[in-house]
């Protein structure tokens, strides 16, 4: 039987344990297996959010999570009315998001059982939404589950997560993505290998690139820039290049996505509404929707870049791994006759400078620096012998 937590690669621990709450969930009583608040943690791409959207769906489930009911299949699109899934856009999480949040989840939950709230990115609550939630959590008797994710326990106000059980994701293992990859999604074994690979366990960048051929392209392009650093003006222009290049891989995710949002939305008001009314909410609503959209495609050029700079840091790994000796475990074993004439040349002490400097830009773009000045900076200094 196919279960919504067959697609978490490489979590069998996990698994086991929501598994078993689930089951003792039914008794509809809290016990030692089921409690009302946890923390999913893991790096990014481990799965945090969908091991806790599964478990959302498994807890409503009359079938402990099949992945396909109607409870199944509306409680990861928002059409469950005892399921929310809280994903941010923005850069934090409001105190008035928080507030608004509570009222909605208030009432008991329509379909008996449980009501569950995921929230994607807890990390970002600010101080004062953190405090609102911890006193919803805090309440006793409460019908609703807290289903919390974020990179690392620290990022969780140490109040909120004292009260949490909490489960950490791992990277899975390169050969448990790329099985994935060829066994459910029907990918080539060398194409799954490829991209298994060069995305370290990150399971959706993975089948992105599996999937995706202008994604594949893209990132040749972006793994070619260290090659061409010859000078101050070369440095600016692979800057350039690596901003837009990102930026229009962004633009064409997100513009999909806004468009059908934007139907969608329109749909639920009626196409043509006559009714005054209606015609001015219908508006209203539309205004929001592009406002947040605003926001996320802000936010998915950040991530983009990050994307970008991720794959960089793999090329200045391999040089390393040659300059250590072992060059059988490279990364992009596509370039090896590049990686290892850029290895002969340059002093290894520069190597882990460089990926130090792409790590650390990736830093201050988390912090909101200006994209392209950011990568101006490091070009400079991958640049440099
Ligand atoms: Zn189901």
């Amino acid at each position: 039987m196919t279960s919504v937590f067959d697609d978490l690669v490489g979590q069998e621990h996990i698994v086991e344990i929501l598994k078993s709450a689930v089951t003792a969930s039914r008794t509809g009583v809290e016990s030692q297996e089921m409690t009302h608040a946890w923390v999913f943690t893991g790096p990014p791409g481990s799965g945090r959010s969908s091991a806790a959207v599964a478990f959302a769906q498994a807890l409503i489930c009359p079938n402990q999570g099949c992945g396909g009911c109607n409870e199944c299949q509306s409680a990861t699109t928002g059409g469950h009315p005892d399921v929310e899934i809280i994903r941010t856009e923005g850069l934090s999480i409001k105190v008035e998001e928080i507030r608004e949040l509570l009222t909605r989840v208030a009432w008991a939950p329509s379909m008996g059982g449980w009501r569950v709230v995921v929230m994607e990115d807890a990390d970002r609550l600010t101080e004062s939404a953190a405090n609102a939630l911890l006193k919803a959590i805090e309440e006793p008797g409460t019908r609703t589950v807290w289903l919390l994710c974020a990179p690392t326990l620290h990022d969780v106000l140490p109040t909120i997560r004292s009260r949490c059980r909490h489960l950490q994701l791992r990277t899975p293992s390169s050969d448990a993505v790329k099985d994935v990859l060829i066994n459910r999604d029907k990918i080539s074994p060398a194409l799954a290998d490829f991209a298994a690979r060069v995305s370290q366990g990150h399971i959706g960048r993975a089948r992105y690139l599996a999937t995706n051929e202008s994604a594949r392209s893209r990132r040749e392009l972006i793994m070619q820039l260290p090659l061409q650093l010859g000078s101050l003006a070369a440095a600016l222009q692979a800057a350039q290049t690596l901003v837009d290049i990102a930026t229009e891989a962004a633009n064409k995710t997100s513009e999909d996505r806004d468009e059908k949002e934007i139907e969608r939305l329109q749909d639920a008001y009626g196409k043509g509404a006559t009714g005054r009314g209606m015609a001015t909410g219908a508006a209203k609503a539309v205004k929001e929707l592009e406002k947040e959209q605003k926001s996320r495609a802000t936010r998915m050029v950040r991530d983009s870049i990050d994307g970008a700079l991720l794959d960089l840091a793999t090329f200045y790994r391999d040089v390393m791994m040659v300059q250590c000796g072992s060059s059988e475990s490279i990364i992009n074993a596509d370039m090896r006759e590049q990686i290892e004439i850029y290895a002969d040349k340059l002093p290894s002490a520069s190597t882990i400078n460089k990926m130090d400097a792409t790590m650390e830009a990736r830093k201050e773009l988390a912090l909101n620096a200006a994209p392209l000045l950011t990568c101006e900076a490091l070009m400079c200094k991958l640049a440099r012998k």
